[in-house]
């Protein structure tokens, strides 16, 4: 539903992906189950390989009918992500991968490692509709919302690279998600809400994250904090902000000719209150851009 005034990004249409099981919850679980006439307790069988072991090989999954096994697998986890690159940096600490969906479009992820965590970045769209001109992803448009398999996918991805020792020399646990990588996860709400379900869910039903390990970073659409606020998944929030005026936050970041960032602040205040988690600012500091004096001491007055 939307307010009067309130901004609708609306994603251009696109055939959609197919139907994981990263996009189901367990209701929804039992009647794929009825539908490929498959029994439930299989389909349980198949999450716990994927969300627990970070399994799509069919043919590692002995505790399945070797004669079913293949045709579930590709039933109930098609193929979302197809590795097209992966470039290491940092002494092989990171791993940027890029990955083609099934339409031929493209996105990113970026696996970090670090002493105390390993981190993925994930993508929440296909490029971004927010327009901010000094992001190469703003400037591309956006191509489409991905689903919530598609955004989950990533996760296990990373978890799977970093269990087999993919990044940084020595399998390790993944350990934190943000969603910092191309689009605005609010413009693409319920996949991004389905996503976090699922990450956070236990017991083979998702990753079993912890919800404070979880960022989701916003440029600050003030409903769709509020409304986050109401989904009981008290995640860690992060505001792009990049510039502490208006004057000049319009023009590095469009939607706050919509929401000021004084109402961006009180949102992000609001969320913090009701969640018991401190949020966190971003600011890209851009060369005789933002980067005066007098803007730090504004920024530090409003913090
Ligand atoms: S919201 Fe983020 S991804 Fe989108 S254009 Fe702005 S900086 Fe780029």
């Amino acid at each position: 539903m939307t307010t009067p005034g309130e901004l609708v990004f609306v994603a251009p249409k696109a055939k959609r992906p197919p139907q994981h099981l990263a996009d189901l919850d367990p209701a929804e679980r039992a009647n794929l189950a009825r539908e490929l006439n498959v029994p439930a307790f299989r389909i349980e069988q198949i999450a716990h390989h994927y969300f627990e072991r970070f399994e799509i090989d069919p043919d590692v999954m002995t505790d399945l009918p070797a004669a079913d096994r293949k045709q579930w697998i590709e039933a109930v986890l098609p193929m979302l992500l197809t590795p097209v690159h992966t470039i290491t940096c940092d002494n092989e600490t990171t791993a940027k991968q890029l990955w083609r969906l099934h339409d031929g479009v493209m996105v990113e992820s970026v696996v970090m490692r670090y002493p105390e965590r390993a981190t993925v970045c994930i993508s929440s769209q296909a490029g971004c509709g927010m327009n901010c001109p000094f992001c190469a992803t703003g400037q591309a448009g956006l191509t489409r919302n991905l689903s919530t398999g598609e955004i989950v996918d990533q996760v296990v991805a990373a978890a799977r690279l970093l269990q087999e020792g993919g990044v940084g020399g020595s399998p390790v646990r993944l350990s934190n998600v943000v969603f910092m990588g191309m689009g605005e996860p609010l413009a693409n709400y319920k996949a991004v809400m389905g996503a976090l379900r699922r990450l956070t869910d236990k017991d083979s039903h998702g990753l079993g994250l912890s919800r404070r390990s979880i960022t989701v970073s916003t440029v600050g659409l003030v409903p769709r904090i509020d409304q986050l606020i109401e989904e009981n998944l008290p995640v860690r929030l992060a505001v792009s902000l990049h510039a502490p005026d208006d004057e000049l936050r319009d023009t590095l970041v469009p939607v706050n000719t919509r929401w000021k960032v004084s109402e961006v602040l009180e949102a992000a205040d609001r969320y913090s209150r009701s969640t018991g988690r401190r949020y966190s600012i971003e600011y890209a500091l851009i060369r005789d851009i933002n980067d005066q004096g007098w803007r730090a001491d504004m920024f530090a007055w409003f913090t």
